[in-house]
């Protein structure tokens, strides 16, 4: 493959406080407030060559700590900058996303007078084009709904000087590239681009080639779905019972905040109302709800309330919430860097996570494959015998659900008897 043209800074970083960092006060101010002490290796690598203006392409997970890795620089960029102009632009997968860098750009930055503004679709285009006029010198934007404003004219990239394209592979696979392209060329030329990605693909290798210059390269492997804060485990189920495996292992110790990953719409609404008839509390997110029930289904989770949250791929792009304990897959990804996106949502910021495969038979080749992708081995437990097949055409009520006190107990080989369907 050809990787672009680049300078490597692969050294073991130096720094390990965010006061050895070329920080304004102000900002440093910011970071101490939210807690962070110690910068994450890509923000000890990244901040000093983003800070000196060089393009970045950094190979990073989510989790690793990559967007204050790129909002620290540009607010330091932008701290003797006058209100009133447009300086950053930040484009991002999926609103969440957007939603989620604006929010940490108001925590970092709340000792300067900078404003971020996240602009994405799904919600009117009236309040965003007036906040556009002057309201915010940071954009965070999704790449269809910022196009449409800039048809428009509602937006003057005039004075823009940092561009960043996070989560670049995710835009890939959504589709975005042609928009992404057909935004950086209205763009000055003259600017500072940097690049997040947490796979590099040969679409994305050949826009950074085009996009960026002489980028200082800062490549994170020890966030990649090996890293040794997630554990990783499989279990073979019939197709028919990953709902009875699933609501067992909810009842273990420890899974106080999961994720858990379907593969359509459908089922991910299907598998939400399943829970809710088991009385487990569940939110769904996926793109087919509105904007303000995805924002009411993350806060309820971030918050408690729901302790499972049902998620398709997309929709789950960027979910940032802290402490989630596991993620589920239940229906198998496609492929591994799918897996890599999905498990990357726990064991964040170097905690302790854990990953669990659903896998029924017609998956298992694919889970071999996404096992090699990742060059590790996962624990696989047999459960095929132990749940045997359900009929899925009998009603979810005639079904009797594996006795109360089996919960909290980790399931196990021995056959269940005495199951009517
Ligand atoms: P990100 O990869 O940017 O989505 O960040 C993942 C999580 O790590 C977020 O919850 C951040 O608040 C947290 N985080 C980022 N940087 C640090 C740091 N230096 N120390 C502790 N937590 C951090």
């Amino acid at each position: 493959m050809n990787e672009p043209k680049q300078t490597q800074a692969q050294e073991t970083p130096t720094i390990e406080l965010f006061d050895e960092l070329p920080l304004h006060d102000s900002l440093r101010k910011g970071v101490r407030e939210m807690g962070y002490v110690q910068p994450t290796p890509i923000q000890a690598r990244t901040i000093p060559e983003a800070v000196r203006g060089r393009d970045i392409i950094g190979s990073a997970q989510t989790g690793s700590g990559k967007t204050a890795a790129f909002l620290l620089p540009i607010l330091e960029r932008l701290m003797q900058h006058p209100r009133g102009r447009i300086y950053a632009l930040v484009l991002t997968p999926t609103r969440e996303l957007a939603l989620q860098v604006e929010g940490f750009l108001k925590l970092l930055g709340r000792h300067t007078h900078l404003r971020g503004l996240a602009v994405y679709g799904g919600v009117g285009m009236e309040d965003q084009r007036r906040r556009l006029h002057g309201g915010a010198e940071i954009i965070v934007a999704t790449p269809g709904r910022l196009l449409d404003h800039m048809r428009r004219g509602a937006v003057d990239f005039r004075s823009l000087e940092v561009l960043v394209l996070d989560e670049a592979d995710r835009m890939l696979d959504m589709g975005f590239l042609p928009d992404v392209r057909t935004i950086l060329h209205q763009l000055p030329k003259t600017r500072q681009t940097m690049l997040f990605s947490a796979t590099m693909p040969p679409e994305i290798i050949r826009l950074s080639q085009e996009f960026l210059t002489h980028p200082h390269l800062v490549r994170m492997q020890e966030r990649s779905a090996t890293a040794a804060g997630i554990t990783h485990s499989a279990y073979l189920v019939e197709a028919s019972r990953k709902t009875d495996v699933l609501c067992e292992l909810l009842g273990r110790e420890g899974m106080d905040s999961v994720l858990v990953f379907a593969r359509t719409k459908h089922r991910a609404d299907r598998l939400a109302r399943q829970l809710e008839m088991r009385k487990i509390k569940a939110a769904v997110i996926h793109g087919d709800k509105s904007q303000a029930h995805r924002v009411r289904a993350l806060e309820g989770f971030r918050n408690g309330r729901h302790r499972v949250l049902v998620a398709t791929d997309i929709a789950a792009r960027g979910i940032d919430v802290e402490g989630i304990s596991c993620v589920i897959n239940y229906d198998n990804p496609n492929d591994g860097d799918t897996y890599i996106h999905r498990v990357g949502r726990t064991a964040r910021a170097q905690r302790q996570g854990m990953a669990i495969s659903l896998v029924s038979r017609e998956e298992a080749d694919d889970f071999d494959r996404i096992e090699q992708h990742l060059g590790i081995k996962i624990t696989r437990e047999d459960l095929l015998s132990a749940y045997p097949p359900s009929f899925p055409s009998s009603p979810p009520s005639a079904r009797r659900y594996p006795p109360s006190q089996s919960r909290g107990r980790p399931v196990s080989h021995r056959p269940r008897q005495g199951y009517r369907f």
